[in-house]
């Protein structure tokens, strides 16, 4: 299906609507700094930040503007899980399955604290998130995943069909799990928050500066750059899915996979209210899951994807519409204006990471859920580096290199395939 594209369509990303960053620091890099942080995102501004309130002289730079990567395009769910729940970890992972568990709490803990006691303007609202079964065939398993994070005290409840008619104006799902431990923000507005704090605590930003090369030395690290080289005694790589050429062992361990959103017209807030009457974030149980929500302006935001191969925008946006109108028809008739997307750092294991090759630290991984883990992470591994915390708990996994990486965007596309099948036998 063609999507319905208003008058004011236009590619473009809805969140970026009226948000100023920070200007980038307008001086040639320094030959040398104490900590270069490489990306500008939630997690390499979060590292910056606290990197610069702890005394360090800290660069950070980022291959383009600022507030152009994932964490100023996402879908704003600030969602305290792993992909796992807190059972299945510790059967994984014994227990560091436990404490990975507790850091993912942690980190929304992390996300709420910085917005309130920071006065972040970013919208923030703890709305709480609807998991929602796409077929009848998972709501035992569903049924299982609330009563096995109930177990572990959280506030999380089993809704058959009846109940969810309070919470979803949608009769697709027969049932769901409502987390009320889930917030919503305005991405960007969160992002350029997190730069003015950075830069704020002493962290100089430069902008349009690429990071091309790291060659270890004696104490510390090199950096080519296309503004220079730059000498550092810590280097914190936080690019995320875009894990280029920089640390070729990292680019083996990340997959990036495109994730995109359309946004309706603004509606009538009888039509809003009827579509979520209580604003909770919305998430399918496919492996190619759709997650929608209403945004602070009043419109539906839906996101997706189509596939795991490469998807323009606009074959995407026609795409995320018919969904759209599945799980909504009472949208039927309402145009999109807006439709962007951006890249999601897979890894095997669909685990966050951290760790180090020869001098450099990183972190990667969001899996599609970094809002609230990134931040934390780039604030908390900047401190253990420093020595004033111990290194999360992700540092502890073993970060194993994605098989046939050689060839995958062979078969990227055919396991896109696959789950698509899979998500329509179950
Ligand atoms: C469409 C979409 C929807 C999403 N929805 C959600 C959601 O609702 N909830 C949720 O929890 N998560 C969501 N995510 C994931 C979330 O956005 C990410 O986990 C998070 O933003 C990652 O932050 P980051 O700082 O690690 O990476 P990014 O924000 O991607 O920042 C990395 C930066 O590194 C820069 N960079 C890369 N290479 C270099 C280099 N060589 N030199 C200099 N700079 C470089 C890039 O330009 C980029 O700005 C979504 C992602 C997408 C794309």
């Amino acid at each position: 299906m063609v999507a319905l594209r208003s008058d004011r369509f236009a590619e473009r990303v809805l969140w970026h609507e009226g948000v100023e960053w920070p200007q980038s620091d307008p001086t040639p890099l320094p030959p040398a700094a104490d900590v270069v942080v490489v990306g500008g995102g939630y997690a390499g501004l979060s590292a910056a930040r606290t990197f610069a309130e702890l005394g360090h002289e800290t660069v950070l730079l980022e291959a383009d503007p600022i507030g152009t990567g994932a964490s100023t395009r996402n879908g704003g769910m600030v969602i305290p899980e792993l992909k796992a729940g807190p059972e299945k970890l510790v059967k994984s992972y014994g227990d560091l399955g436990r404490r990975l568990h507790l850091e993912v709490n942690e980190a929304f803990d992390h996300v709420e604290a910085l917005i309130r006691d920071r006065g972040i303007d970013c919208d923030y609202s703890r709305t709480g998130q609807l998991f929602l079964a796409h077929s009848t065939r998972v709501v035992d398993t569903l049924r299982e995943t609330a009563a096995e994070h109930r177990r572990s005290g959280e506030d999380v409840r089993f809704l058959g069909a009846d109940d969810l008619s309070s919470e979803i104006g949608s009769r697709v799902f027969p049932a769901g799990i409502l987390f009320e431990r889930t917030g919503s923000l305005q991405p960007a507005k969160f992002h350029a928050a997190l730069a003015r704090m950075a830069i704020g605590a002493g962290a100089s930003v430069h902008a349009n500066t690429r990071a091309t090369a790291i060659i270890d030395s004696s104490g510390g690290s090199i950096l080519d750059t296309s503004g220079g080289t730059i000498r550092a005694h810590n280097v914190l790589i936080a690019t995320n899915a875009t894990a280029d050429g920089l640390l070729p062992q990292l680019k083996r361990r990340v997959v990036p996979v495109g994730s995109f959103i359309i946004a309706t017209e603004v509606l009538d807030p009888a039509m809003a209210a009827s579509i979520s009457p209580r604003g909770r974030m919305m998430v399918d149980s496919r492996n190619l899951l759709a997650y929608w929500r209403l945004t602070p302006d009043g419109r539906l935001a839906f996101g997706g994807r189509k596939s795991l191969g490469p998807t323009s925008v606009a074959s995407a946006a026609d795409f995320l519409y018919e969904s759209m109108l599945r799980v909504h028809p009472q949208l039927t008739g309402t145009g999109i204006d807006f439709a962007w997307g951006g890249d999601v750092a897979m890894t095997v294991d669909r685990m966050p990471h951290v760790g180090r090759f020869g001098n450099a630290w990183y972190l990667t991984g969001c899996n599609g859920s970094g809002v609230a883990l990134m931040p934390w992470l780039g604030s908390r591994l900047a401190s253990a580096i420093h020595g004033d915390t111990a290194f999360p708990a992700f540092s502890e996994l073993r970060h194993r290199p994605v098989p046939l990486d050689r060839f995958r965007s062979r078969w990227l596309p055919l396991v896109g395939r696959w789950y698509a099948h899979v998500d329509r036998a179950t």
